[in-house]
């Protein structure tokens, strides 16, 4: 896959896909990240990219010219056809786990960050796809957004991970939050690790999992348990969950 990411701050994009599985990705060719400062693609003298907005305010705008220009020149140096125009914007949609996976299947990505106030209207309007919020708070730029854009959607390409990771066993694949993991020595200051978990018997392992992760759901995010892929079995274990956590809940009205 080919992502592309312009910004006025280049450096912090390299910076943040310099390491890890991102890296890796990149080192592999299973990511193709291309990143572009706004700045070359501006035409004034001064290489500016943004300016003073119409109306009173403060803060400025970034202008659409330089970002046109740059979005035209890597479709039309990419041969790309097919390439979708991401925003990040706190206005956006709020990027989840489903998004990541739809991101994943497209070819080419241009990723635009905004600054200042954000971007001229105009861009928005005609030249962006999809606009991208990762959570309701306002930063400074689009750059730390559009890398966890990046890291999410990465993860998700074919051969991005390695043999022992696996994206689909984690937190949002099935809609369920993942179960607990723990790892040596198997006690640490009196508090042990499960039993089950040292038994060595995997079918037992695998059915503790999924019983932690359908509890994890209920008491922490139940409102994704509607969208969740449950079996009949799940739904077996749901109960009993919940009527485990009335009976702890009466008991404590109770004491
Ligand atoms: N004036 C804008 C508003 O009130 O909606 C906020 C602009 S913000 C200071 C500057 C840039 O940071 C935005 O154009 C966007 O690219 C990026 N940004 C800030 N918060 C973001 C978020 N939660 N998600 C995605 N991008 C964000």
């Amino acid at each position: 896959m080919r992502i592309d990411v312009i910004t006025t701050f280049p450096e912090v994009i390299e910076a943040g896909a310099g390491f890890s599985i991102v890296k890796r990705a990149r080192e592999k060719g299973v990511l193709d990240l291309m990143v572009h400062n706004l700045r070359d693609y501006a035409r004034d003298r001064h290489r500016s990219t943004d300016d003073e907005p119409f109306g009173p305010g403060a803060g400025m705008v970034m202008k659409p010219e330089p970002v046109f220009d740059a979005v035209e020149t890597i479709r039309r140096e990419s041969g790309s056809v097919r390439s979708k125009v991401l925003l990040m914007t706190p206005q956006g949609e709020t990027f989840s786990q489903s998004i990541a996976s739809e991101l994943a299947c497209e070819d080419h990505l241009i990723i635009i960050c905004g600054h200042y106030e954000g971007v001229d209207e105009r861009i928005r309007e005609h030249l962006v796809d999809r606009e991208i919020s990762i959570g309701d708070y306002v930063l400074t730029g689009g750059e730390l957004p559009s890398l966890v854009v990046l890291d999410a959607v990465t993860r998700l390409l074919p051969g991005a991970l390695g043999a022992e990771e696996s994206a689909l066993e984690e937190s949002f694949a099935e809609g369920l939050l993942e179960y607990p993991h723990y790892t040596r020595p198997a006690e640490f200051r009196g508090w042990r690790v499960p039993d089950v978990l040292l038994s060595g018997h995997h079918a037992e392992i695998a059915r503790w999992r999924r019983v932690q992760s359908l509890k994890r759901t209920y008491e922490r995010r139940p409102d994704l348990l509607s969208q969740a892929k449950l079996t009949d079995e799940d739904r077996v274990i749901l109960c009993r969950v919940m009527q485990e956590q009335e009976t702890e809940e009466d008991n404590n009205e109770r004491d």
